[in-house]
């Protein structure tokens, strides 16, 4: 897509601190380092978003996540775990509209990343989560 960042980042037209690439993805250091070694992976094929993937896709992403997770936690002795996140929507955060995962390494509880889970489970409903439960479910299709 001739206007997207990361495509251009993979056609090598941008630079970009490359830290692994094959015929189908392309892993690179984030610009912004939330924490030192924050990379994102992305499928060389221009889709927004997770949405957009199909099976194949999604094969060719995600079997690789975990090599490349290993690698980045495997270059600091300091990292002591790491977050996947990957934004869909700008509702969710999204800011580039090329599919991405971010590779956040995370060196204690009170470094530079974090998460917010609310815990709304005192609001349990049996018949709210069977509506929910039921109308994903009617969703997957194939
Ligand atoms: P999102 O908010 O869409 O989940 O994440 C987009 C990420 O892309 C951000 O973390 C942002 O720092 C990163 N980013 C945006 N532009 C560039 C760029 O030109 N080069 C690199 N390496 N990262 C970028
Ligand atoms: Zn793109």
């Amino acid at each position: 897509m001739s206007d997207c960042i990361f495509c251009k980042i993979i056609a090598g037209e941008i630079p970009s601190y490359k830290v692994y690439e094959d015929d189908l993805v392309y892993a690179f250091l984030d610009i912004s380092q939330t924490t030192p070694g924050h990379t994102l992976l992305v499928p060389k094929k221009h889709v927004a978003d997770l949405f957009e993937y199909d099976t194949q896709l999604a094969s060719d992403v995600f079997t690789r996540l975990p090599k490349i997770a290993r690698a980045v936690r495997d270059s600091n002795p300091a990292i002591k775990g790491l977050n996947v996140i990957n934004n869909n929507g700008a509702v969710a955060y999204q800011s580039v509209f090329h599919s991405h995962i971010h590779l956040i390494p995370r060196y204690t509880k009170n470094d530079d990343f974090s998460i917010h889970f609310v815990d709304n489970s005192g609001d349990y409903n049996e018949v709210k989560y069977t509506a929910i439960q039921e109308s994903i479910v009617a969703h997957l299709g194939d």
